[in-house]
């Protein structure tokens, strides 16, 4: 197996050696700001006091709450000047988070990035499109900046644009993309529109991030481009993209052990879940001096996978995010995540490429409206078949989620869709 750092296939006694001496290092390194000193010291955590890998659970944890109280350089742990760069969240939830990183804390990230790109085939000789928007969001020069340390020749095309997208890819011969699985989607559509043929594009990997996607979306892109799709996770407050990765057997993501702390709570209690059941990832950054976060609530829920990854490395693979805990909604009594949604439609091969799901209440109860996005050529297809197919998919989610949506039809293209992350659901109910 090529490897790009010594460290992806560290045995696992290295690993929690290492985690060990970096949360010791790295908490120290968290109380030259305020806002850390207090709080450890509140917890009773002294110098001496993290003699195991377990004592983490006595650092209280960090949310996106204090991220924000701290805002903008609240939590910064060295002198101003030795900041090089800072980012921002999308705030795809709410008011942004600001993260301020030191020329080491940039160069580490590069390499975990290109370790990831590296993971997954690429090379040298590729030519890499960074399809995601640059400026604040990390996504673009988090990801460029792996790419270029790979020595990949890497275009920042950033977001949208799709004919500049296309026409780029084939002047340049652009092999690897990053790209959003939204627009992934979008992109190929758009090529089949324009009568093109996806699949005689030069690509060959993309790498696919930033927004929950379930499998079978994974296989539609893959399809549609004859590409390679490996799952990209990170979050602005752990760096950006490099945190997780999946290897060449696409089963489940690598979370860079040497780097960072996973751990998996309940979100109502905070406490560790059994292995292998879902909850809400916690991180702990054990290498960031400008700005470290310990124990960092991210809201995004997944669970362990058990064993070892059949590629070599230890490092402990999480499943794909389920959704954020945010996106969580109640219907009819019922938890349901857009995810579980996705799974279902995308089997359709009628279905195209985009869905919402709209949450209403009409003054006697809740409602669930679905509008789903079909394909140009079955949607000239005879009435009979439209309305087969809208009641097989209200049929399927039903037997998924319990409860019997109202599923809508609609064209190609006529659901919203920005630049950014997509927005899945639309909550309308008044007393939510
Ligand atoms: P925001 O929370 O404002 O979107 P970021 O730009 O930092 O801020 O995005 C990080 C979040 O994006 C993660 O916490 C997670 O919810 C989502 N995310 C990133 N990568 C993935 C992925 N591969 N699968 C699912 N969700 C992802
Ligand atoms: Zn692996």
């Amino acid at each position: 197996m090529e490897i790009f750092d010594p460290a992806e296939v560290w045995p696992r006694e290295r690993i929690a050696a290492i985690q060990l001496s970096r949360l010791k290092s790295v908490t120290a390194q968290a109380r030259k700001c305020d806002f850390y000193r207090e709080r450890l010291d509140e917890a009773g955590i002294g110098p001496d006091s993290l003699r195991s890998l377990d004592d983490i659970r006595r650092i209280p944890f960090t949310t996106k709450q204090d991220l924000r109280s701290q805002y903008p350089t609240g939590l910064l742990c060295v002198p101003p000047a030795q900041i090089v760069r800072m980012h921002c969240s999308s705030g795809t939830t709410g008011s942004p988070t600001a993260i301020c990183h030191t020329r080491n804390d940039i160069n580490t990230w590069a390499d975990l990035m290109a370790r990831c790109l590296y993971m997954v085939g690429v090379r040298q000789e590729d030519v890499f499109q960074n399809m995601s928007g640059y400026g604040l969001f990390t996504g673009g020069l988090g990801i460029h900046y792996g790419a270029e340390r790979l020595g990949c020749m890497t275009i920042p095309a950033g977001a949208g644009n799709t004919r500049r997208q296309i026409k780029l890819v084939k002047d340049f011969r652009t092999t690897v993309v990053h790209i959003l699985p939204s627009y992934a989607l979008i992109v190929g559509e758009q090529l089949r529109a324009a009568g093109q043929d996806p699949r005689s594009l030069p690509l060959r990997i993309a790498v696919v991030g930033a927004e929950p996607y379930s499998d079978e979306f994974r296989r539609r892109i893959e399809d549609l481009f004859a590409v390679k799709v490996y799952n990209s996770y990170g979050l602005s407050e752990m760096n950006g993209p490099g945190v997780g990765f999946e290897c060449d057997r696409q089963n489940g993501l690598h979370i860079w052990e040497d780097a960072y702390l996973a751990e998996i709570v309940d979100p109502e209690s905070g406490a560790p879940v059994p292995d292998g059941e879902v909850g809400e990832l916690v991180m702990t950054s054990l290498c960031r001096e400008g700005m470290p976060i310990l124990r960092y609530r991210t809201r995004d829920l997944t669970r362990f996978l058990p064993g070892d990854c059949p590629c070599g490395r230890v490092h402990r693979r999480m499943d794909r995010i389920l959704g954020r805990a945010d996106d969580m909604f109640i219907i009819k009594g019922v938890n349901v995540y857009p995810m579980q949604i996705e799974e279902v439609i995308m089997t359709f091969p009628e279905v195209g490429q985009n869905y919402l799901i709209l949450l209403e209440n009409d003054g006697i109860g809740d409602r669930m409206r679905v509008q789903v996005e079909v394909r140009d050529e079955y949607f000239v297809e005879d009435m009979r078949m439209l309305h087969n197919l809208q009641k097989n998919i209200a049929r399927r989610l039903r037997a998924e989620i319990l409860v019997t949506p109202q599923v809508e039809l609609v064209e190609s293209n006529s659901l919203p869709c920005g630049e950014g992350k997509a927005v899945r659901v639309k909550d309308l109910r008044a007393d939510k």
